[in-house]
């Protein structure tokens, strides 16, 4: 069955999730370096606050933190971390499918674009994906969402030995003793 997304359905732009545990707390939406000044232009205009906290970082020794940064975060407006701050849930107007419409659709970052798709080499769709739910090993007409997933692994290609990731200090109220904030070292 074609990928399409489900009727009124915003999941992936409302829930996001604790990756890869809770320790390293909620994620925000994946930012390679090359949009993220598009990203805060497009969030000025629009007047809006948002959020990039950095992701996944690398470096050549082991040392206190990465020397580069291979991707950013935007981070949700709300207080646990959900809800992309480009998600309009106050305006009247929908998107083609009746989801809340998202004010930059056009400019959206990859990881955008390349949902539900998480795993390119052998595709894989994410499960939590409303779509996915009941259709996930029957999708087809997925080239766009496996060229987008495709263009984020080559910016993010590395041979550095030492990979960082962001832990982000966001999630539940309940869970924010079990959240670390900063750099983790992970490989
Ligand atoms: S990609 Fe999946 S979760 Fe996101 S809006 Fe479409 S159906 Fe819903
Ligand atoms: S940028 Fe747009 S498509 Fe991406 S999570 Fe935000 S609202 Fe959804």
């Amino acid at each position: 069955m074609d990928f399409k997304c489900v009727q009124d359905c915003s999941k992936c732009c409302i829930e996001r999730e604790y990756y890869p545990r809770k320790k390293f707390g909620k994620v925000g939406v994946l930012i390679l370096p090359d949009e993220k000044e598009m990203i805060e232009a497009r969030a000025k205009n629009l007047h809006l606050d948002i959020v990039i906290l950095p992701r996944i970082g690398v470096s050549y020794e082991k040392s206190n933190g990465p020397t580069k940064i291979l991707a950013y975060q935007l981070m949700g407006r709300e207080s646990n971390g959900n809800t992309c701050p480009f998600l309009d849930t106050e305006g009247e107007e929908r998107s083609p499918h009746g989801g809340y419409k998202c004010r930059i659709y056009e400019s959206r970052p990859l990881a955008c674009k390349a949902y539900p798709v998480i795993e390119s080499s052998s595709v894989t769709l994410d499960n939590k994906c409303k779509f996915c739910e009941s259709c996930a090993n029957t999708a087809t007409n997925l080239n766009e969402e496996l060229e987008s997933l495709s263009k984020i692994k080559n910016k993010m290609e590395t041979n550095a030995p030492f990979i960082w990731r962001y832990a982000t200090g966001v999630g539940e109220k309940s869970d924010l003793n079990k959240i670390s904030t900063g750099w983790v070292l992970e490989i």
